[in-house]
């Protein structure tokens, strides 16, 4: 189950939209909106740990 609270949508946050439920969540994420990133041609990821893979 995760923790934290849901963004509100009337009041979209900073960062990706997962940090503040994300057990993986750095600094970067709560200013950065992550980009997305190809790992292959059928698989797509939005996250900055994917960051230097691309
Ligand atoms: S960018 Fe990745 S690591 Fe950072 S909060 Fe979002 S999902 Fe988690």
């Amino acid at each position: 189950m995760l923790k934290g609270d849901l963004p509100s949508p009337s009041n979209p946050q900073a960062g990706c939209p997962f940090h503040t439920r994300c057990p993986a969540v750095m600094d970067q994420c709560k200013t950065e909106m992550p980009m997305l990133s190809d790992m292959s041609e059928q698989h797509q990821v939005f996250c900055h740990l994917y960051d230097s893979k691309t």
